[in-house]
């Protein structure tokens, strides 16, 4: 069961990174595997650095060792919460809360949530987040929430390598830095260096922040996890 670790009076996300999960990351090589030529590293473990064809960047699990980076997450957890519907601030499961199977999504930035938008943020209790938009600076600036009837795999977030010079493309996203969200079936998935897993939101329905709140006063309880309910 994921603990709970606190900093400075306030809980660390479990997809937070922590600085002893750092790790060297090896050079970026050009290789031909199966299914065609893309990016991969001279001593590729097949099994933990490629998915999705794409080539993933490397990363410790030391949760709760060093300082937490509330700013960076970890590509491991990240990845283990897409697949697994676990909460991105507690780590316990967040199906089996809802009759309906519906989970919920809470995004930074003030538009709202879009019917088929991609994302990198796994899925989240109502407790937790009601938790983070009081105690997350960026969610509390702005958040939009939403409720998602069913949230599917659609690629990789990562930064795309040109195959002729082998250096790393500029981002097409709003902002430098960001990276680039890559769909599975894109050839350029495998000249990608993913991060994160990405999933796209399909039933989607926003939730104001008064919504959240009374969502939040009638599901207290997480299966398994009586922490949440006392933060
Ligand atoms: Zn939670």
């Amino acid at each position: 069961m994921p603990e709970q670790f606190h900093w400075r009076g306030l809980r660390v996300p479990y997809i937070t990174a922590w600085s002893a999960e750092a790790v060297l990351q090896p050079a970026v090589v050009r290789v031909t595997r199966r299914g065609g030529k893309g990016i991969g590293y001279e001593d590729e473990d097949p099994v933990t650095d490629r998915r999705h064809e794409a080539l993933w960047v490397r990363s410790g699990m030391a949760r709760g060792r060093g300082t937490p980076d509330f700013s960076r997450i970890n590509s491991l957890r990240q990845k283990r919460a897409m697949r697994y519907d676990l909460c991105q601030l507690c780590g316990f499961t967040v199906l089996g809360i809802r009759d309906d199977e519906r989970t919920l999504c809470l995004m930074g930035g003030d538009s709202p949530i879009e019917e088929g938008e991609t994302t990198t943020a796994p899925p989240i209790h109502p407790v937790c987040a009601k938790y983070s938009v009081e105690n997350c600076p960026p969610l509390r600036r702005a958040h939009a929430a939403a409720l998602v009837d069913c949230s599917r795999l659609w690629g990789v977030a990562g930064v795309i390598f040109d195959p002729v010079t082998m250096q790393p493309l500029p981002s097409t996203g709003s902002r430098p830095g960001d990276l680039d969200h890559v769909h599975v079936g894109d050839k350029a998935i495998r000249w990608t260096l993913a991060n994160f897993t990405v999933h796209s939101l399909h039933g989607v329905t926003p939730v104001s922040t008064d919504e959240l709140y009374a969502m939040a006063q009638s599901q207290p309880g997480i299966p398994g996890g009586e922490l949440v309910s006392a933060p």
